[in-house]
């Protein structure tokens, strides 16, 4: 069994793109820059907004950050997003989610143009994946596509069980495995015969945010489990939606948690930050 080493992966990879953002400020004579917006005061959310920045100052993204109170109203986020949507020196813009309930995620997001969603959450974007076009893909899937290809995981001819479909990693994570040809299989809250399913897979990819819930018995001899999930175990502590301990005894791959998926999920936004940026 081999550990998949997403911190090693995702430091080798921010090494690649702090030279691609050193070569844009050169030719460009401009920084590449990202816009983080965090409303209110979730914990979670500020430790993620936090390691967003420190991320992009590592390769030399410049972050522009805003931290609005949490009785901002809808006609403020989304005048503030307007304007960093007009803003040459803005090349992705990020809202971190989740929003105060009283603000509309829908609609502040669908302010921001396909061109600058470096989350890759828009309708056009998401659109785009699922015609296998060129397109801003949304981290974390992407992330664990990136996996693969280091580890020379071809999904082609695979099958390949994604389970969770929600809209920022299932449904993503499953248009690309489909577009690397591999058989694809979605499962969910309402899916019968889940043990079944998930024991047909070559590649299991989990993301429902049930601690430990894939077990050993739900996983094929020989397959390659992707744990995206980020959940607290009963003691508090960090785990995955894999039972670690049992299922590595089966599996050819596997990613832990910490140190899997998460490293490269962050990663990826600032590849997408570049990405915008030189595509103008
Ligand atoms: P989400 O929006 O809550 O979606 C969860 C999905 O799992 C839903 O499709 C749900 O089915 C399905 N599900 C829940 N319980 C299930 C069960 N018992 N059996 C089968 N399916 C079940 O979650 P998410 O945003 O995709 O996140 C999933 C996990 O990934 C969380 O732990 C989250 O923290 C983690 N995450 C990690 C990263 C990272 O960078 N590592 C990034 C994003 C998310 P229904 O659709 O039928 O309700």
């Amino acid at each position: 069994m081999t550990v998949i080493d997403g911190k090693m992966l995702a430091a080798e990879i921010r090494e690649e793109l702090r030279v691609k953002a050193a070569a844009f400020r050169k030719e460009r004579g401009t920084d590449i820059g990202l816009a983080v917006i965090l409303v209110g005061e979730d914990p979670a959310s500020q430790v993620y907004v936090r390691n967003k920045i420190k991320a992009c100052e590592e390769v030399g993204i410049k972050s522009f950050s805003y931290h609005l109170p949490a009785e901002t109203t809808q006609e403020q986020l989304e005048s503030l997003i307007d304007e960093l949507v007009a803003d040459k020196n803005v090349h992705g813009i990020l809202v971190q989610l989740p929003l105060p309930k009283h603000l509309d995620e829908k609609s502040a997001l669908k302010r921001i143009p396909a061109k600058k969603d470096v989350d890759g959450f828009c309708a056009e974007n998401v659109g785009n994946l699922a015609m296998n076009r060129e397109t801003i893909v949304a981290c974390t899937p992407f992330g664990v596509m990136k996996m693969l290809e280091k580890y020379n995981i071809d999904p082609s001819g695979k099958a390949a069980v994604v389970l969770g479909r929600s809209n920022i990693v299932g449904k993503p994570m499953a248009m690309l495995l489909l577009n690397a040809n591999a058989t694809v299989t979605v499962c969910h809250s309402k899916t019968k015969n889940l043990k079944e399913v998930c024991s047909s897979a070559d590649i299991l990819v989990v993301a429902i945010g049930r601690a430990k819930f894939v077990k050993a018995d739900m996983v094929k001899e020989g397959a390659v489990v992707i744990d995206v999930g980020m959940d607290r175990d009963e003691n508090g502590k960090l785990c995955g939606d894999v039972d670690y301990e049992s299922v590595k005894e089966k599996a050819s791959y596997i990613t832990p948690v910490p140190g899997g998926v998460g490293p490269m999920t962050i990663t990826m936004l600032l590849y997408n930050t570049i990405l915008a940026a030189t595509r103008g």
